[in-house]
C-alpha cells in the first residue's frame, strides 16, 4: 500500500496571512527566525489577526540557520509551559523545520533524537496542537512536506526528520512574504525547486498522484524564475506557487542524488561554503547525464512538457540540460565547482569522502540509476572540472 499525503488546506494569494483571523482556538505559539519577519511587519500583522481570533498568542523567536536539537528542546519546553492548540511557523525553512521537530517532543516530552530517527516512526500527533507553516522564502517547500532536518551540533550530525505527522495542517502562501528575498537566495532557492520536481519526476518513486505536480511546477519555475530574480513580484508570486507544487510532489515521490550530493558537500569545503540550491543548480545537468541510462524516457517527457525539440529522448535530454545550464547562467550560478570557487587540492583530497557520504545519503535510495562510490567520484570530477559524463 501506498501513501500521498498534503497539508489539509492551502490558502494562497496576496494578503492571505489574513487567514489566521479565521482560527478556532484558545493559544497559539509563534515560531520565528532571525528577525526579518519582525523587520517587515508580518509578526505584527499575524498578532492582530490571531487577536481578532481570540487567540492567545506568544512568540518564540531567533530559530537559527540550521537548527540545533538545543532550540527545537527549548522551543518544546515553551511549548509544555504554555500549551497551546496551534503552532504556527513563519519564515524561512529554519524556522519551520525547527517548529515541525518542537511539535513532536511538546506531544511526547518523553521521546528523544534516537527514538524518530528511523524514518515515518513518529508517534501519531495532533493529540494536543496543529500546525501551521507562512514560508518566507521559495524553495525549500518545508510547508508541504514531512521532513525537518536539525543538527546536533556536539557531535556534527544532521537528524533528517521524516515521518507524514509532520506534514502541515495548514500551509499559508502570502506572495507578499516572499517580495523580501534578496535576489540570490532567490535565485538558490528557485533552482532548489526546479531540482525538486525534476529529482521527484524521475524518482522510482514517482506515481500518477506526484507526476503533475512535478510537470507543472518544472514549466513554472521556466517561466518564471529569471523575471522573479530581477524583482518583478508576479514572477515571484507564481515562484511560490511553482515551489509549493514541487515540495508537494517530493514529499510523496521523494528525491534522488542530486540531493544527497549537495547534501554532503554544503559545508564540507574549506574553499567555499556552497548554499543548497546553489550546489543542486550546478550539479543538476550532470546528474541527469548520468541517470538519463535509465530515466532518458522520463527526462524525455520533462522536456517534451516544456515544448523543447528533439527527435528522440536522448535529443531531448540534451536539450533539457543545455537549458538548466542557459538558466544557470543567467541567475549568475557557476557552472563547475572549480568555478564556484573550491580549490583543486581540496576537491582532490576530499572527492572519495563526500563520494562515500552521498551514496549514504537518504535521498540516494530513490535516484533513478544505481551508483557506486567509484562512479560517484567520477561524476564529482565531471562536476569539478565541467566534463560530459559518458559513463
Ligand atoms: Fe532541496
Amino acid at each position: 500500500m501506498k501513501r500521498f499525503t498534503i497539508p489539509r488546506d492551502m490558502y494562497y494569494g496576496k494578503g492571505s496571512l489574513e487567514h489566521l483571523k479565521n482560527l478556532d482556538g484558545k493559544k497559539a505559539i509563534l515560531v520565528l527566525g532571525g528577525g526579518s519577519m519582525k523587520r517587515f511587519g508580518f509578526v505584527d500583522k499575524a498578532l492582530e489577526y490571531l487577536k481578532e481570533a481570540g487567540i492567545e498568542t506568544i512568540l518564540f523567536e531567533n530559530v537559527e540557520p540550521d537548527p540545533s536539537v538545543e532550540t527545537v528542546l527549548d522551543g518544546a519546553k515553551a511549548m509544555l509551559e504554555f500549551e497551546p492548540d496551534w503552532i504556527i511557523s513563519m519564515g524561512g525553512g529554519s524556522p519551520i523545520d525547527a517548529a515541525k521537530a518542537m511539535w513532536v517532543f511538546y506531544e511526547y516530552p518523553e521521546t528523544s533524537f534516537e527514538d524518530i530517527i528511523q524514518p515515518f516512526s513518529f508517534p501519531t500527533l495532533r493529540k494536543k496542537a496543529r500546525f501551521i507553516a507562512i514560508p518566507s522564502t521559495s524553495g525549500t517547500a518545508t510547508e508541504v512536506t514531512a521532513f525537518s532536518v536539525i543538527t546536533d551540533y556536539s557531535n556534527g550530525v544532521k537528524y533528517p526528520l521524516a515521518d507524514f505527522n509532520i506534514t502541515p495542517d495548514i500551509a499559508i502562501l502570502d506572495p507578499e512574504l516572499a517580495e523580501t528575498m534578496p535576489a540570490t537566495l532567490t535565485a538558490h532557492t528557485g533552482m532548489d525547486a526546479l531540482t525538486h520536481a525534476v529529482e521527484a519526476y524521475v524518482s522510482t518513486l514517482n506515481s500518477p498522484f506526484t507526476d503533475p505536480l512535478a510537470l507543472k511546477s518544472i514549466e513554472m519555475v521556466f517561466d518564471y524564475l529569471p523575471a522573479s530574480f530581477e524583482g518583478d513580484m508576479e514572477a515571484r508570486e507564481q515562484m511560490h506557487y511553482a515551489q509549493c507544487l514541487a515540495g508537494q510532489a517530493f514529499t510523496n515521490a521523494l528525491l534522488g542524488i542530486v540531493h544527497s550530493m549537495a547534501h554532503k558537500t554544503g559545508a564540507i569545503f574549506d574553499t567555499g561554503h556552497i548554499p543548497h540550491g546553489c550546489a543542486n543548480a550546478i550539479y543538476l545537468p550532470y546528474v541527469i547525464q548520468f541517470n538519463a541510462k535509465n530515466a532518458e524516457k522520463r527526462y524525455g517527457d520533462i522536456a517534451r512538457y516544456i515544448g523543447l525539440q528533439g527527435d528522440t529522448d536522448a535529443e531531448l535530454v540534451v536539450a533539457l540540460c543545455d537549458k538548466i545550464t542557459d538558466y544557470n547562467k543567467k541567475l549568475g550560478i557557476p557552472l563547475t565547482l572549480k568555478e564556484f570557487g573550491i580549490v583543486e587540492s581540496e576537491f582532490l583530497d576530499k572527492v572519495k569522502l563526500i563520494s562515500e557520504r552521498a551514496i549514504e545519503d537518504a535521498c540516494t535510495g530513490s535516484n533513478p540509476r544505481e551508483i557506486s562510490v567509484s562512479e560517484m567520484e567520477e561524476l564529482f570530477k565531471c562536476i569539478y572540472y565541467g566534463k560530459k559524463v559518458d559513463f
